[in-house]
C-alpha cells in the first residue's frame, strides 16, 4: 500500500488537494459521484466507491487504477445501516482509516404536483436522501473519531435552500440534509471533524439529460433563471466537494456551498 496514489495526471503532486487521504464516495456509479471519484483520485486520494450497480463501480475503479490510483468498490445500499457500516469498515481495513467522505448518493423523482404524488414516494425519497446520509454520517463520524479527525461533505441541492417546483419530498429531503450537516458540524467541530454540504444547481448527469429530453424548453428556462446561463457539469460539483474535504478548507464547517451559477442568489 502506498501513502499516496502516484502519477495521477493533471494536478502536480505538490498542489494536490487530497494527498494520501482515504475517501469514501457514495453514489459513485454515475453522475456527480463518478465525477467525484475521478477528481478525488486525481487529487491524490485513495478512494472507496459505494453504489448498488456493481459493474459500473468496477469499471470506474479499473479506470482509476489504470491511471495509478488506489480504488476499492463496495456494492451497497445507503438505506441499509449494515451496508454503510460495511463500506466504512472496508475503508479502514483496506487503507487503515477514513479521512474524508462525500455523501452524494441521492434520488430525485417527482415533477408532480404535491396532491397528485403517488403514495410511498415521500418514503422512498426520504429513505435514500435522508436516512442514507444519516446512516453514512454515523459510521463515518465513528471512524473519524478513531483516527483523530476528518471532513465530510453531504450532497444537498439548491432544493435544500429554496423550493424548486413540483418536487416537494425532494425539497424536504434536501432541507433535511442541510439540517443534518449543521447538526453534525456543531457536534463534532471540537473533535476535529468538519461537516459541510454542497448545493448543486441543475447538473448535466444522465437523469438530468433524460429530463431535458422529455421536457423540451426546460433547459432553456433554467438557463434564463441562472446568472451564469448554463447547466453545471458534474466535475464542477466534484471540485467544490474536493475543496471542502481538503485541508485547504480547514476553518470551514457547517456551511452549504451553492454550486449553481448564481441560481439561488437572485
Ligand atoms: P445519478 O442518478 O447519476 O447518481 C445517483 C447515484 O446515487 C448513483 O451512483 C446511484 O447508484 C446512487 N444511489 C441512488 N440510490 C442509492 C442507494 N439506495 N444506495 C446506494 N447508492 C444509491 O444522479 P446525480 O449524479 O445527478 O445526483 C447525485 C446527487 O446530486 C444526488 O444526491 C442528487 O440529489 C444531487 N443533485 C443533483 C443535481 C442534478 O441536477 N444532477 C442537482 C442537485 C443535487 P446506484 O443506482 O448504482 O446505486
Amino acid at each position: 500500500m502506498t501513502e499516496e496514489s502516484p502519477a495521477m495526471s493533471a494536478t502536480p503532486k505538490e498542489h494536490r488537494l487530497l494527498p494520501g487521504k482515504v475517501a469514501l464516495i457514495t453514489g459513485a456509479s454515475s453522475g456527480i459521484g463518478a465525477a467525484a471519484a475521478r477528481v478525488f483520485a486525481r487529487e491524490g486520494a485513495r478512494v472507496v466507491l459505494l453504489a448498488r450497480r456493481a459493474e459500473r463501480l468496477e469499471s470506474l475503479a479499473a479506470e482509476l487504477r489504470a491511471d495509478g490510483a488506489e480504488a476499492e468498490c463496495v456494492v451497497a445500499d445507503v438505506t441499509s445501516a449494515a451496508d454503510t457500516a460495511r463500506a466504512t469498515a472496508r475503508a479502514v481495513s483496506r487503507f487503515g482509516r477514513l479521512d474524508v467522505a462525500f455523501n452524494n448518493a441521492g434520488y430525485g423523482v417527482g415533477r408532480t404536483p404535491l396532491h397528485l404524488m403517488a403514495d410511498g414516494l415521500y418514503d422512498e425519497i426520504m429513505e435514500v436522501n435522508v436516512r442514507g446520509v444519516w446512516n453514512c454520517l454515523r459510521d463515518e463520524l465513528a471512524a473519524m473519531l478513531e483516527s483523530g479527525g476528518g471532513a465530510i461533505v453531504n450532497n444537498a441541492s439548491v432544493g435544500g435552500l429554496l423550493a424548486t417546483p413540483v418536487a416537494a419530498p425532494y425539497v424536504a429531503s434536501k432541507h433535511a440534509v442541510i439540517g443534518l450537516t449543521k447538526a453534525a458540524a456543531a457536534e463534532y467541530a471540537a473533535q476535529g471533524i468538519r461537516v459541510n454540504a454542497v448545493a448543486p444547481g441543475t447538473t448535466r448527469t444522465e437523469v438530468v439529460g433524460e429530463w431535458f429530453a422529455n421536457n423540451p424548453g426546460i433547459e432553456e428556462a433554467l438557463h434564463a433563471a441562472t446568472p451564469q446561463p448554463r447547466t453545471a457539469e458534474p466535475e464542477e460539483i466534484a471540485e467544490a466537494a474536493a475543496f471542502l474535504c481538503s485541508d485547504r478548507a480547514s476553518f470551514v464547517t457547517g456551511v452549504t456551498m451553492p454550486v449553481d451559477g448564481g441560481f439561488t442568489m437572485v
